[in-house]
């Protein structure tokens, strides 16, 4: 029995060529490519400026700085999310205040962050948990007026859309990830997209140590202008290699996107009708990717969920426990991070589970899946 993995990038020859011509070009790092990828992902995503950087996590910490977030500041995030995201607070010496999310999009609202907020707010860092696109509008119109920064980590958001635009065009700042675990895959990679020009640019100096001059433009002149480095910055580049994969994979975006939810409404179909699962699903404000395709098992489903995840994996299924919450793990379990109550972050992060999605799954995979997920509903019952 072949094993199912719950995801699997796309890639094909096309990615293949594209890093050969890089290769046999002789410039492999930061240069032609990142700068033509960024352009074309800025346009994808509806921005003004696009930053590559090594990966979503150094595009958040890019995001923080350049907002002028440091010691002494708040920055409001759901606990309910891949660690990064609470990690990047912490990185420029703030606190991270954990926010509650909405028990049907696993996104926090503009409630759930008022109801963290302290009075050193000064950020908050919203997530399109799994794709599913955070409602940002109420947000912004909560926080604006506090001058709270509004940043967007998209890291799961790409193809998905808000009020017919992609995600990740409404917030000051938005951060991306190019981790075979997301839609579009770079091996490594990230981008940070904002409409503000004087952010994008310390943000494109800062990935880059900061200095003056950019390796690029040195290249370009053969007597290399004299760089400064202007402040303390950071090694955050992407490289050519992983710019042109990502160029051909941001040209197969759409078709993911599709096949994604393809996959997804053919799965809501097959488990119509077993009792104690919600599955995961669009909100009325938009389109989800459906990144990670969760379902909720509910108290009057026979099992819990890993006594489910168990039955699955003896099927030969690697599905996995859902996302998960920052505030138990001991890197900030220990810590003050707030006192808004996380009653809804607690129940999903206990109850779901991500099922397999990915470009090449089969009707054959998918009918193991459910046949799997059905047969744990009926025998549990006896
Ligand atoms: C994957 C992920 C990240 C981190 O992305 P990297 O590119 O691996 O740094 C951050 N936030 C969320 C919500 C994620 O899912």
């Amino acid at each position: 029995m072949n094993r199912i993995n719950v995801m699997k990038p796309w890639l094909g020859t096309e990615e293949a060529e594209a890093l050969a011509s890089v290769i046999e070009s002789g410039w492999v790092a930061q240069g032609p490519r990142v700068a033509e990828f960024e352009t074309r992902f800025a346009d994808a995503a509806g921005a003004l400026f696009a930053v590559a950087t090594s990966n979503c996590t150094t595009a958040l910490h890019l995001a923080l700085v350049v907002a002028g977030i440091g010691p002494g500041d708040d920055v409001v995030v759901p606990s309910f999310s891949f660690i990064a995201t609470a990690n990047a607070p912490t990185y420029v010496g703030a606190r991270p205040v954990f926010a509650d999310v909405d028990p049907v999009t696993g996104n926090v609202t503009a409630d759930t962050l008022l109801d963290a907020l302290t009075p050193a707010t000064r950020a908050v860092i919203v997530v399109d948990q799994g794709g599913v696109p955070v409602d940002l509008d109420p947000i912004r119109a909560a926080l604006d007026p506090l001058g709270i920064v509004v940043i967007e980590d998209a890291a799961c958001g790409a193809g998905s859309t808000y009020r017919g635009h992609p995600v990740g065009a409404g917030a000051e700042l938005t951060a991306w990830s190019f981790h075979p675990r997301k839609l579009l895959t770079t091996g490594e990679g990230g981008m940070l997209t904002t409409a503000n020009s004087e952010w994008a640019e310390r943000a494109r100096r800062l990935r880059e140590h900061a200095m003056s001059v950019s390796a690029n433009a040195r290249h370009a002149s053969v007597l290399s202008p004299p760089e400064e480095y202007l402040e303390v910055g950071f090694n955050y580049r992407m490289t050519d290699l992983q710019a042109a994969v990502g160029i051909v994979q941001l040209g197969r975006l759409a078709e993911i996107v599709a096949r994604r939810r393809e996959i997804v409404a053919d799965y809501a179909r097959d488990l119509d009708g077993v009792h104690g699962l919600r599955l995961v699903a669009d909100p009325p404000w938009g389109t989800a990717n459906f990144q990670s395709f969760w379902i909720e098992v509910l108290p009057d489903f026979p099992l819990d969920r890993d006594a489910l995840l168990a039955r699955l994996a003896d099927d030969g299924i690697s599905a996995r426990r859902g996302i998960m919450a920052a505030h138990r793990q001991p890197a900030y379990a220990g810590r003050d991070t707030g006192d808004a109550d996380l009653s809804a972050t607690e129940r999903l992060t206990d109850t779901t589970l991500i099922l397999p999605v990915f470009h090449q799954f089969t009707a054959d995979e998918r009918g193991r899946v459910v046949a799997s997920v059905r047969s744990a509903a009926r025998r549990a019952v006896a």
